[in-house]
């Protein structure tokens, strides 16, 4: 969905449980811990949208800011509850 420049995307978490579900069963050994998407052509900070969106808490959310169609920067931000602010975190590679 495309507002005024800003594109917003939503997703059924039946189906989003139902395609982790085979990887869930498979590697038990393995816990989701996040969610990343972009930013084409903003910052990679929350948005106001991602703010509302009850399903980013609880999760370490990345977020990459794409500019001109090319990587810029990717950072993660934690919130515990959907009532608290996101707070950023470091990114450990390795
Ligand atoms: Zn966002």
């Amino acid at each position: 969905m495309n507002r005024g420049g800003l594109y917003e995307f939503v997703f059924d978490p039946a189906q989003v449980n139902a395609a982790l579900q085979p990887i869930w069963t498979s590697q038990p050994e393995l816990d989701q811990i996040g969610v990343f998407h972009s930013h084409p052509d903003h910052p990679a900070e929350p948005s106001v949208t991602d703010a509302s969106q009850p399903y980013l808490s609880g999760w370490s959310n990345v977020i990459v800011a794409v500019h001109e169609g090319k990587f810029k920067e990717a950072r993660s931000w934690y919130r515990e509850t959907e009532d608290s602010s996101f707070q950023e975190e470091r990114i450990l590679v390795g």
